[in-house]
């Protein structure tokens, strides 16, 4: 039997826009001579309407799952809590867990306030708030998960100085809330330094998400690499692909382990969708990704080149043209026809591309023994739903104290984060979502626990949840009351 030595990898059209700029995409792939066979799958609005919830049928994974290399066209995720979103169900499902998004200027061609712009942003791509772990627990409060584990920090921030090691970037910074999440984001940040000095040739720095996002978007040319968890790396290669001239210009890698999917930065702009003037480089640029990460250096690097002459020729799709900087104003259509015929070419002024296969080496991520620590029950958290007596904390804390089950004693009662008891102010405004700290004098066992909750239930206090306070190695794994 003959085995074809293309390389298996399925495609998906998406919505909105999706299926102009993917087939665009297909043709120039196809003009360039790839060695694909192309597996379609229907992810995405149509699969939601049929009743799969996270947009994606059984069989639809089954394709991915073998030819473990996807390129995806946007989708339109349709609103409303019935429906998970199906980018997210993919990384986490294949293991994604790094997003690879290159932003760079390509001046004087495309305006842009930042011509020296050059950066690659690296996303956490699992964790974070897009756990998806939501819930609504009282009539006026609601809450989303923030998950941040140990081997996840691993996985990211190995993965951005082993890149910055393989494409000869000499720079990775970091970005985190870590003096407001000084738990979650902490970590990040901890393990960042700790990693960081296993790579003592790449420079490091760390900045606080605020004032690094305000650098980005003014000076984007002082970063190389920047790591971040999930949700500011979503947000922030947004604004970085966004001021490199247009969002339609970002291409995107995720990549795990054993698989990995491509696409476009930018969504399904609905907005624009069928009408012929979608920019279809994103996802061109994501597929080119895709060629350097299955070897196909030779193509990557001919419609790379083809890609980059087309825009120094001034044909330029709406979004980026300028009128006395552009030539002409080309819809989809034509844009994929002027890279085509520019295959083999190479650009004059802007940098021509070289992929080589000592280039892409693929980046291979080796994970510490976990490490098991003393962990001890030193309190716990009641979180209750209480809306009486004007909701004076004063009156809770006076209830409240009075239950004690074993160890455990009332320490404090906040109110959003902030202590209202004892000792609180008239000032602070109250919800009717109260967490009521109880600590223990000495390590406790969770049947304490049970107890205390059984007495105040007994009562008929709300409890909506329990959340219990461990100290690690004799150190606390909870932060304090704002207050405390
Ligand atoms: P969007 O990125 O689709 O569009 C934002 C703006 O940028 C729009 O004005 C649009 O016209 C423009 N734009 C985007 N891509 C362009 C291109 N290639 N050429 C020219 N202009 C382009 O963001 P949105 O409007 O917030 O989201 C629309 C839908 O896309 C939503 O359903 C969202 O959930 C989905 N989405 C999907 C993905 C994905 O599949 N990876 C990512 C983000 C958003």
């Amino acid at each position: 039997m003959q085995h074809s030595l293309n390389t298996p990898v399925a495609i998906a059209y998406g919505d909105g826009i999706g299926p102009e700029i993917m087939r665009s995409t297909l043709e120039i792939l196809q003009a360039a001579g790839a060695r694909i066979d192309f597996q379609e799958i229907e992810v995405g609005e149509k699969q939601y309407l049929k009743g799969h919830t996270s947009g994606i049928s059984p069989e639809a994974w089954q394709v991915l799952r073998s030819t473990k290399v996807f390129l995806k066209a946007p989708i339109t995720t349709p609103q409303g809590t019935g429906y998970k979103s199906l980018n997210v169900t993919i990384r986490k499902s294949l293991g994604l867990f790094a997003n690879v998004r290159p932003c760079m200027s390509y001046h004087p061609f495309i305006t842009t306030h930042h011509p020296e712009m050059d950066v690659v942003i690296i996303r956490e791509n699992e964790e974070d708030l897009y756990a998806g772990i939501e819930h609504q627990q009282t009539d006026e409060v609601t809450q989303c998960l923030k998950l941040i584990s140990k081997p996840g920090i691993e996985k990211i921030v190995r993965f951005a100085f082993e890149y910055a090691r393989v494409y000869g970037r000499k720079k990775v910074s970091c970005f985190t809330k870590d003096n407001i999440m000084k738990i979650t984001d902490g970590l990040f940040h901890r393990m960042f330094d700790e990693i960081g000095n296993e790579y003592p040739e790449i420079k490091k720095e760390h900045y606080i998400v605020d004032i690094g996002a305000a650098r980005l978007a003014d000076t984007p040319e002082i970063f190389d690499v920047v790591v971040m968890p999930n949700l500011y790396g979503d947000i922030l290669s947004d604004v970085a692909a966004q001021i490199t001239g247009s969002v339609g210009l970002g291409g995107s890698a995720n990549i795990g382990s054993a698989c990995a999917m491509f696409e476009a930065i930018h969504g399904s702009a609905p907005d624009i969708a069928g009408q012929d003037v979608a920019n279809p480089s994103g996802i061109l640029l994501g597929a080119v990704q895709m060629l350097v990460y299955i070897g196909q250096h030779d193509v990557a690097q001919k419609i790379h080149n083809a890609w980059l002459k087309t825009i120094e020729d001034g044909i330029h799709t709406r979004d980026i043209f300028r009128e006395g900087k552009s030539k002409v104003q080309v819809g989809t259509r034509l844009f994929t026809k002027a890279v085509i015929e520019r295959l083999g070419e190479v650009p004059q002024q802007l940098p021509a591309v070289t992929y080589t296969m000592e280039g892409d080496k693929k980046i291979t991520i080796s994970m510490p023994v976990p490490k098991i620590s003393k962990k001890e029950l030193v309190g716990v958290d009641v979180f209750l739903h209480w809306n009486k007596d004007d909701r004076n904390p004063e009156v809770l804390g006076n209830q409240v104290s009075k239950y004690k089950a074993g160890h455990f004693a009332l320490n404090m009662i906040t109110n959003r984060g902030v202590k209202v008891y004892p000792g609180g102010i008239p000032e602070t405004f109250c919800t009717d979502h109260w967490r009521c700290r109880f600590v223990a004098d000495a390590p406790g066992k969770y049947a304490e626990v049970l107890e205390l909750c059984g007495q105040l239930s007994q009562e008929g206090f709300d409890i909506i949840k329990t959340e219990n306070l461990y100290n690690f190695d004799g150190k606390a794994g909870y932060s304090l009351g704002q207050g405390q």
